[in-house]
């Protein structure tokens, strides 16, 4: 493990610069302070001070590899050195090896790889296949959910980033997803819940004209909206539903994909084969941008004679793709994906469960592989959040005051409303994994 050394000057130039002429995401940006860093290795990275952070983010939930893995370092390198673009139009090694790694791991027919620089990407293209494919208008997606920034995947997001970019884009209506912890079916149990949410699904494409309805598109496992695990019997109720009325069944597997849940795909884990399939993150560990659609073989055979209007300049870009066949080599290789599965299934969820029993703070603990959210609430009986929905400022200072108390004590956490979501690199080690869940005992006192 390379250390860090500490050059605070250095440091601060790199801030000055940043707070010059950086634009940054989502962010008011006079309120923000991001940390300047130096570099990073594993599931570490560290800052110009000297400071390490077990990265119990996976920076947007995209190391599934960890940090600087030295096998990817070098492909990128290697392929740099060979040829660094071409057009897409053209047929290239890494591109044609990657779409075949992927296209082997994807579920069912999903064969054919279009590629992306990210999920949103992979998201508008996949409503635009849908849309040509069926000849029809309105895709439906779940109120508790994050599709991306672009025009049509932020007017499916349910999550309030939609909101200021409304008014949005025509054909999108939103349904409520099962939720049996904060159930909006009033269900007593995940059985009833999902009975309940089926039923709510059909009516709603019932009341939008069956007929009218191009796609429905879900993450397989809810991400930034709450980690929610569908229940069992949910994914194929849709894909029913899908079958019934024509309807194009979108899996966003843009954040669960490549290993995060303890499997290639979230839908292996409940044998679900959608018609289309998006995906970005983990495929290369998010060391350069690529996203993509996996398409399925009737859907392929739509633009088999006629032009698929879409395209990117650097879609399937030899570099972001030569990094994502080293990533799937490596992630095989390495045994990565049951690395999650099994610290999911001996250290985190065991040990966040334990924390349960000692932090009333913590209302529920959910999640599988990699891939957790503690729901935290003010009181365990009434299940009230601990924060309210999307709040700021004073209202969320106990959250803010969480997330800091665990960068005092080297642990970088991803939290997002009243969730504390536990989402390390898929090859995090069971020490590494308890250290976080040592800081976050630690820190929930706060919050209790
Ligand atoms: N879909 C899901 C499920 C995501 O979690 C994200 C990003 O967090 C996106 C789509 C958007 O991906 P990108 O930021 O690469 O456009």
């Amino acid at each position: 493990m390379s250390t860090p050394t500490a050059d605070s000057v250095a440091g601060q130039a790199v801030k000055a610069a940043d707070r010059a002429h950086v634009f940054h995401s989502w962010s008011a940006q006079a309120l923000i302070d991001p940390l300047a860093v130096a570099g990073a290795e594993g599931s570490y990275f560290w800052d110009y001070d000297g400071n390490r952070y077990l990265d119990f983010s996976s920076q947007l939930v995209n190391t599934n590899i960890g940090h600087q893995h030295p096998k990817v370092v070098a492909a990128i390198q290697a392929k740099a050195a060979q040829l660094c673009t071409i057009a897409p139009g053209f047929a290239e090694e890494s591109r044609s090896e990657a779409a075949r790694l992927i296209a082997e791991r994807t579920p069912g027919d999903l064969d054919k790889i279009f590629f992306t620089n990210g999920g949103a990407e992979a998201n508008e293209n996949a409503i635009r296949m849908a849309r040509l494919h069926t000849g029809r208008h309105k895709v439906l997606s779940t109120y508790r959910s994050y599709h991306g920034a672009t025009a049509n995947a932020i007017a499916l997001t349910g999550d309030p980033r939609r909101w200021a970019n409304e008014a949005g884009v025509s054909g999108v209506v939103h349904f409520w997803g099962p939720y049996p912890y904060r159930s909006n079916f009033h269900a007593e149990n995940e059985a009833q819940e999902c009975e309940r949410a089926l039923a709510h699904l059909e009516q709603t494409v019932a009341f939008e004209g069956p007929g009218t309805v191009a796609a429905i598109i879900l993450e397989t496992v809810v991400g930034t909206a709450g980690i929610l695990v569908p229940p069992a019997g949910y994914l194929a109720g849709v894909r029913e539903i899908c079958d019934r009325y024509g309807i194009v069944f979108i899996l966003d597997e843009v954040m669960a994909g490549f290993g995060r849940t303890g499997a290639w795909f979230a839908a292996d884990h409940w044998g679900i084969t959608p018609d289309l399939l998006t995906f970005a993150k983990g495929v290369n560990s998010g060391y350069l941008p690529l996203g993509g659609v996996a398409i399925s073989g009737a859907i392929a055979e739509t633009f088999a004679q006629k032009a698929f209007p879409g395209g990117l300049t650097y879609s399937g870009h030899p570099l972001a793709c030569a990094s994502a066949v080293a990533t799937i080599n490596t992630m095989a290789e390495e045994g990565i994906v049951e690395n999650a599965k099994l610290i999911g299934e001996t250290v985190l969820g065991p040990g966040l469960r334990e924390l349960a029993e000692r932090h009333p703070s913590v209302g529920e603990v959910r999640g599988l592989g990699v891939f957790w959210a503690l729901d935290l609430v003010k009181d365990r009986e009434t299940r009230e959040p601990l924060v309210p929905y999307n709040a700021a400022g004073a209202d969320n200072a106990p959250m803010a005051q969480l997330a800091a108390a665990c960068k005092q004590r080297g642990l970088w956490p991803f939290t997002n409303m009243n969730r504390f979501h536990v989402v390390p690199p898929c090859n995090i080690t069971a020490e590494e994994a308890k250290t976080g869940l040592a800081v976050l005992d630690e820190v929930l006192t706060l919050t209790d």
